[in-house]
């Protein structure tokens, strides 16, 4: 028995977003966990973000980039390009470092280097923000403060189900909300799931996405008032290298389901309607979601 949850609204929302990182940038991994291990891995990002841009321009699909920050430093056209076709852009911080293995020093500067090399390219202020690996939990809930002292006014670092890097399973229900946190107030658009025979089921994004069955996302994608979704280049690139040292979980992880995942993503955005978070942020009556306040 299936149900879905987020039925908070007569207009469903379906939010297509896209972390901008580079294929080895897969976090909890020596071999892939700094800029010194990444400057031995060539560099894929010009053909997969390609990949994704001809279909969104195909199915005149908009949709939100969260750019990590070295990335825009070292390929600037890459996110001058996003932006010139009308494409939103959000931070994805700077050097793809988990929040919660940072100090709240450390966690601003790369916050603020990512937001400045953005809006250096952009020319227009960076308003939303996504944590590498959706690390925010319950117990570094400052960066909400840093965040919204640094110009963010919408976040999608929630991840409200329990998982590897993060995680925030005592967050409400996956829906749109207000986030306080002493003082200072943030829009929350966190990760969605389905809930399926009583549990929570992620489906739209990465390797849960790659994972599924299409027909499973088009039934789960139908029963949901409210979908988001985290999609990667590397996550349509059936010829990457494999990275070596990765556990057996991870790397069926991660290479599982990318031959089909771009037949897959066009069929679902055929379906579907998408937003970008822009859009999503216009349609919901901010007013009536949840408030949550944060200790
Ligand atoms: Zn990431």
């Amino acid at each position: 028995m299936t149900e879905t949850s987020g039925k908070i609204r007569e207009k469903p929302i379906r939010i297509l977003t896209f972390d901008v990182e580079e294929w080895f940038h897969l976090l909890d991994n020596e071999s892939t966990k700094t800029v010194v291990e990444w400057s031995r891995y060539e560099s894929r990002i010009h053909r997969n973000m390609e990949r994704i841009t001809d279909l969104l321009q195909k199915r005149r699909q908009l949709a939100t980039f969260f750019c990590l920050g070295w990335v825009a430093r070292k390929y600037p056209e890459v996110i001058r390009n996003l932006a010139n076709q009308g494409y939103e852009i959000g931070s994805h911080g700077d050097m793809h470092q988990l929040v919660y293995e940072q100090n709240p020093g450390e966690f601003r500067k790369d916050l603020e280097a990512s937001i400045n090399v953005l809006e250096d390219i952009t020319g227009k202020p960076v308003r939303y923000y996504r944590a590498p690996g959706f690390s925010v939990r319950k117990d570094n809930v400052w960066a909400f403060e840093i965040l919204a002292e640094c110009g963010i006014e919408l976040d999608c670092s929630i991840f409200p189900v329990p998982r590897a890097h993060g995680g925030f399973p005592s967050y409400r229900e996956p829906v749109p909300s207000i986030l306080r946190y002493r003082g200072v107030q943030l829009r929350e658009l966190p990760m969605s799931y389905a809930t399926v025979a009583g549990r929570p089921l992620v489906f739209s994004g990465g390797g849960y996405f790659r994972l599924a069955p299409y027909g499973l996302i088009k039934r789960w994608t139908s029963g949901s008032g409210y979908v988001m979704t985290y999609l990667h280049p590397r996550d349509f690139d059936a010829s990457q290298p494999k990275i070596d040292g990765l556990s057996s979980v991870r790397t069926f992880k991660s290479y599982v389901g990318l031959s089909g995942a771009l037949r897959k993503i066009e069929r679902w955005i055929t379906d579907f309607p998408f937003v970008d978070i822009g859009t999503a942020a216009e349609m919901i009556d901010w007013e009536a979601v949840p408030v949550i306040e944060l200790k």
